[in-house]
């Protein structure tokens, strides 16, 4: 079937919860994708940083089809043998005593609040059903109906109540309004490091030391949602590293699943991970043997540092090259190692319009509002790629100046 045929049929029989670009993926290798028709593309949007290591990595695919082949499931009714590596090894990574595995990335959010809870009534003694956790605007932590209960975002939330209570909406990037929304009965910070779906805002300078001493101080818990900011995307292991911030629990997914299958995870302490007992919370697919040996996989890739020190490096080109647009249909850059939000000037062009442009010029880019684009490239893509591909925005932003 062609492409287009392919699309009308996904668009009359599947629901229209999202709005692809034009293009029907056959295969992909490392940074590139080929379409139905053989035509290429450099992805650079990475499955929203779930392909951080590129399509097809060999360590990570011998991984998945080692154990593939021996066992896939068992529910965690039984142990098997991944599970102990996986969760040491990615308690190891992440410097925490504990690890509580899901599936999703919202999963693992959903898990956080949970624990958050818990802790907070049977630690912190808050009165029952009184505890409040404080989150920010412009927020992205998934797709649940808890979770849409304290977006921002019309589309995510509107028409989805009742909702779910206990959430305190705050502006993001100000410790201040934070410390003036906690209370006796605040039990956790859900923040992310930077804010991903928002346009990929990073917070001022100090903002993270700021939440974790605020935390520390008021015994709250600082939960840090690194689902698409951490795994080396930032140049760091976590994006919180760039100010030397531990929070109390990481909520980790997308990239920790090496792109073959869904992973998500929390990482926490024993003080706190300790409050769940069996039959409090679960996943029949949780921790499953497949989804540890890719986890495992992943963290032994991490372990290496070369994915961290490749991000920063080739985040330098991507930001130099990106700063020399301001001006010339760029009106903003932001972001941190191998992710840039970049704004197009509105006048110019929408973001989904420039995406379409890139389509056609071969390069995968998604926007996020309004004339935002993300720029998230497999951290494996080469640096002449790289810079192809940020001369192809160039040109197509030149395009429509003309027009
Ligand atoms: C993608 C994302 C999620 C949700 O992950 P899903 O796997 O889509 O449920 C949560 N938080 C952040 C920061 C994300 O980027």
């Amino acid at each position: 079937m062609t492409s287009a045929e392919l699309i009308e049929i996904s668009e009359s029989r599947s629901a229209h919860n999202y709005h692809p670009l034009p293009v029907v993926i056959h295969e992909a290798h490392g940074a590139w994708v080929t379409d139905v028709e053989g035509k290429r593309y450099l992805d650079c949007l990475s499955g929203y940083s779930s392909l951080n290591f590129g399509h097809g990595h060999p360590k990570i695919i011998e991984a998945a089809r080692d154990q593939l082949e021996r066992l896939t499931l068992t529910s965690r009714a039984f142990y098997h043998d991944q599970f102990a590596r996986f969760c040491a090894g990615l308690g190891d990574l992440t410097g925490k005593d504990m690890i509580l595995p899901m599936n999703t990335g919202a999963e693992a959010v959903e898990t956080a609040i949970k624990v958050a809870r818990k802790w907070g009534y049977q630690v912190k003694g808050v009165e029952p059903d009184q505890a409040n956790i404080i989150v920010m605007e412009n927020n992205f932590h998934g797709r649940t109906t808890t979770i849409i209960s304290f977006s921002t975002d019309p589309d995510a939330h509107d028409d989805f109540g009742p909702y779910t209570p206990g959430f305190r909406i705050v502006p993001y990037g100000s410790a201040e309004a934070v410390r003036q929304a906690v209370d006796a009965d605040t039990v956790a910070v859900l923040v992310e490091p930077i804010q991903g779906e928002a346009g990929v805002l990073v917070p001022p300078e100090g903002y993270l030391t700021e939440l974790r001493r605020l935390c520390s101080d008021g015994g709250i818990l600082m939960i840090a949602d690194e689902i698409q900011s951490g795994l080396g995307r930032t140049g760091q292991t976590f994006a919180c590293d760039v100010e030397g911030v531990v929070p109390d629990i990481y909520v980790l997914g997308k990239a920790l699943g090496g792109g073959v299958v869904p992973v998500s995870a929390i990482a926490a302490d024993r003080d706190v991970l300790g409050v769940i007992h069996p039959g409090q919370h679960g996943s029949t697919f949780g921790g499953n043997p497949l989804a540890c040996a890719v986890g495992i996989a992943v963290v032994e890739l991490l372990n290496t540092g070369e994915f961290q020190a490749r991000a920063a490096k080739l985040g330098e080109s991507l930001h130099s090259r990106l700063r020399g647009l301001l001006g010339r249909g760029v009106t903003e850059i932001r972001g941190r190692g191998l992710w840039a939000g970049v704004d197009i000037d509105p006048s110019l062009a929408t973001g989904r319009e420039v995406s379409k442009a890139l389509l056609k010029r071969g390069v995968l880019v998604k926007d996020t509002h309004g004339s935002t684009i993300r720029l998230a490239p497999p951290i494996v893509v080469s640096e002449d790629d790289l810079i192809w591909a940020i001369d192809q925005l160039a040109d197509a932003i030149h395009a429509m100046k003309e027009q």
